[in-house]
């Protein structure tokens, strides 16, 4: 990890039932490092992100700027400045794009004035990219600006940590470059991100550090080389 942990899990334990989804985690997320989180499918990847958010209870413990959030409801750990986007972007279609960062944008920062929340929505847009479609339905955009909507919504909380969950999948090489670019710069601006991704190329172009998981437990986590050279690792992926 660089620097020091923005957000830590310590023995994380999921169980639905009787099956364990994931089995003793610790993670640690540097403050501003880029972190890929990759695994197979049914890994325990989007089980240990609703953990860190706080979208399903657990064993163990979450830490997220220096305090035990573990048993801390989602909300307020988004108002604290932990973020996420989801795999399947669900906006709210009867609204406009900027309305959609409005409603997140109010919910978290209180602001109920009209004027100054336009502002604020706009400058999330402008972030995102998306300001010339502002006044847009979302039914309009293309699958890569939906993408980029969903991660402004989640930028709307000005979080310190963004958890983006499958950005990318089913996008172009060039798309997904664009959302790469967006992902970086949002870095440079002071975000810790973790990155939940299949496509390499994009997970060897973001992460600082890559963290695997297979059948809900962590197996490497270090140099992004080095991990994914790790006969492990490579088993787990060509299915040896
Ligand atoms: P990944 O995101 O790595 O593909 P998930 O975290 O979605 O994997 O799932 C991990 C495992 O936990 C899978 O076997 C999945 O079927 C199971 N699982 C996830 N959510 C639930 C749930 N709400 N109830 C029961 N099983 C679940
Ligand atoms: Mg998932």
């Amino acid at each position: 990890m660089i620097g020091s942990a923005i957000l830590s899990s310590r023995g994380v334990i999921k169980r639905f039932g009787g099956f364990t989804a994931l089995n003793g985690i610790d993670f640690d997320l540097g403050d501003r490092e880029r972190v890929g989180l990759i695994g197979p499918n049914g890994s325990g990847k989007s089980t240990f992100v609703n953990c860190l958010t706080g979208a399903l209870p657990h064993e163990g413990k979450v830490v997220f700027a220096d305090s035990d959030i573990t048993t801390m409801p989602a909300w307020r750990r988004a108002r604290a400045g932990l973020a996420r986007s989801f795999q399947i972007p669900r906006p709210f279609r009867g609204l406009t794009v900027r309305q959609n960062i409005g409603v997140p944008l109010s919910f978290i920062s209180g602001v109920s004035d009209q004027d100054e929340l336009n502002a604020k929505a706009n400058h999330v847009l402008e972030q995102v990219g998306l300001l010339s479609r502002a006044d847009a339905s979302p039914k309009s955009l293309s699958q890569v600006d939906l993408r980029k909507l969903e991660l402004g919504r989640a930028l709307a909380a000005q979080p310190r940590v963004l958890i983006a969950d499958e950005a990318m999948a089913g996008l172009s090489d060039s798309e997904v470059d664009e959302i790469l670019d967006l992902l970086i710069q949002l870095n440079n601006s002071g975000i810790a991100i973790i990155l939940i991704e299949h496509i390499m190329r994009a997970v060897i172009r973001f992460s600082q550090r890559v963290v695997v998981f297979v059948a809900g437990a962590k197996i490497a986590d270090g140099d992004p080389r080095e991990v994914l050279d790790h006969p492990e690792v490579v088993r787990a992926y060509l299915g040896q």
